[in-house]
C-alpha cells in the first residue's frame, strides 16, 4: 500500500494513520526547501503513526533527523501529535498561530479535575440531562489523552510569508474549526499548470467530503460562566461558524489551484466546494429555526438536529460534540438576530425572533 503521493513542484504528502478513528488518516505534507525538508502537520501520537511518518519520509529521500521546520494548521492531536517528536529527533522549529498555541499552553498547565469540572457546568448550563453528567462528577481522572502537546516555538502570523528558504508560502488565517486554525498558500505556479492561484494546503478547514466540526471555542479558564450563557461576563462573545463561513469565503476567494486537505483527498475548483458548504450550513441555520419554533435547550435542540445517526445511537463523547456544534449554530442565529434567549429560563433555552 502506497503511503506516499507525489503531487509534484517539490511537494508530497504521506498517509499516516489515526489509530481508532473513522477518519482514516492524516495527510502530512513533506514540501522542500532550500534548508531541507518542512513538514505541514505531523500525525497522531502513535508509535504507529510514527513508523508511518518515518517510512513515509524515508520514501521521500529524507528521514526525521532532517526535517528543518514543522508548519502546523491547527492544534489538534491529529495534526500536531507528533510535533514533538520531530523536533527532538531534527532540532527543527514549530510554527502555529498565536490562537492555538494559547490552547496548548492552557491544556499543558489544565488539571484533569479542572477540565472535567468545566465540562460538568459547561453541559449543564447546556440543559444535558443528569445521567450524562453524572459520570463527568464521579471522574477520578489521572491524565487525558493530548493533554501534554508540544509547546510551538514560532507564531504563524496571519498574511505573511513563512520562513521556507527558496518557497513562497503565506498564512491565511481562517478561524472556525479552532480559532487558531490557518490555511498555507503555496503562491507558486501548479506544477500541471492548471487554472488558478497557486496551491492551497487546507488542514481541516475545506475538505473535498466532509464538513469540519464547529462548535464553541473551548475555555476551560473561562469560570465566568457557561458558555451558553445570555450574557457573557468576560470578553466578547465569540462566533465560530460566523468565523469559519467569513474564512470559508476568504479562501474561496484565493482561488486556488488546487486543494491539499489534511484528511481524504487533493481537488481543484475551491470555489465550488466552499460554495456547498455556505450553501449547506445556510440550510442547517433554516432548519434549526423551524426547530426553534418553541423554545429549546443546546441539549433539547442537539437531540433534535439531524446528525450522521439516530441520537440514541451516538456515543457519549460525540454528543459532547454535538452539543457543543449546536451551541455555535445558536450563537451565530443570535448574532444574525434571528433567535434570541429566553429570559429567566434556566438552563437558557433559546427562540426563534
Ligand atoms: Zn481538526
Ligand atoms: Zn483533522
Amino acid at each position: 500500500m502506497t503511503q506516499v503521493s507525489d503531487h509534484g513542484g517539490g511537494v508530497r504528502s504521506i498517509r499516516v494513520p489515526i489509530p481508532d478513528n473513522p477518519l482514516g488518516h492524516t495527510l502530512v505534507y513533506v514540501v522542500d526547501t532550500d534548508r531541507g525538508p518542512v513538514l505541514i502537520d505531523t500525525g497522531w501520537d502513535d508509535p504507529a503513526s510514527w513508523d508511518t511518518l518515518t517510512e513515509g519520509l524515508t520514501m521521500c529521500g529524507t528521514s526525521p533527523d532532517e526535517i528543518h521546520g514543522v508548519v502546523i494548521t491547527h492544534h489538534h492531536p491529529d495534526h500536531h501529535g507528533l510535533s514533538g517528536r520531530v523536533r527532538e529527533t531534527s532540532g527543527a522549529w514549530i510554527a502555529m498561530h498565536a490562537a492555538d498555541t494559547a490552547i496548548v499552553r492552557r491544556t499543558r498547565e489544565t488539571q484533569p479535575g479542572h477540565w472535567f469540572a468545566y465540562m460538568t457546568a459547561k453541559l449543564t448550563a447546556a440543559g444535558a440531562p443528569e445521567e450524562h453528567v453524572a459520570p463527568l462528577r464521579s471522574a477520578r481522572p489521572r491524565t487525558l489523552p493530548g493533554l501534554c502537546p508540544s509547546l510551538p516555538d514560532r507564531e504563524i502570523v496571519p498574511g505573511e510569508l513563512l520562513d521556507l528558504p527558496g518557497r513562497r508560502l503565506r498564512a491565511i488565517w481562517t478561524p472556525g474549526h479552532t480559532p487558531g486554525h490557518v490555511c498555507l498558500h503555496l503562491e507558486e505556479q501548479h506544477p500541471a499548470h492548471l487554472p488558478g492561484h497557486g496551491r492551497l494546503f487546507s488542514g481541516d478547514h475545506l475538505l473535498p467530503g466532509i464538513t469540519p466540526h464547529i462548535g464553541l471555542y473551548e475555555d476551560p479558564d473561562d469560570d465566568g460562566g457557561a458558555p451558553t450563557r445570555a450574557k457573557p461576563s468576560v470578553g466578547e462573545v465569540t462566533d465560530p461558524l460566523g468565523d469559519y463561513l467569513d474564512s470559508l469565503e476568504r479562501v474561496g476567494r484565493l482561488a486556488p489551484a488546487e486543494v491539499l486537505p489534511a484528511h481524504q483527498h487533493a481537488f481543484a475548483d475551491a470555489p465550488s466546494r466552499v460554495r456547498e458548504l455556505l450553501t449547506h450550513h445556510e440550510e442547517r441555520l433554516t432548519g434549526l429555526l423551524n426547530l426553534l419554533t418553541a423554545p429549546l435547550t443546546p441539549w433539547q435542540l442537539a437531540e433534535r438536529m439531524e446528525w450522521n445517526r439516530a441520537w440514541e445511537q451516538i456515543p457519549y463523547g460525540s454528543r459532547n460534540i454535538a452539543v457543543s456544534e449546536a451551541e455555535a449554530h445558536l450563537r451565530r442565529l443570535v448574532k444574525l438576530g434571528r433567535a434570541e434567549a429566553v429570559p429567566g429560563s434556566e438552563p437558557v433555552a433559546y427562540v426563534a425572533v
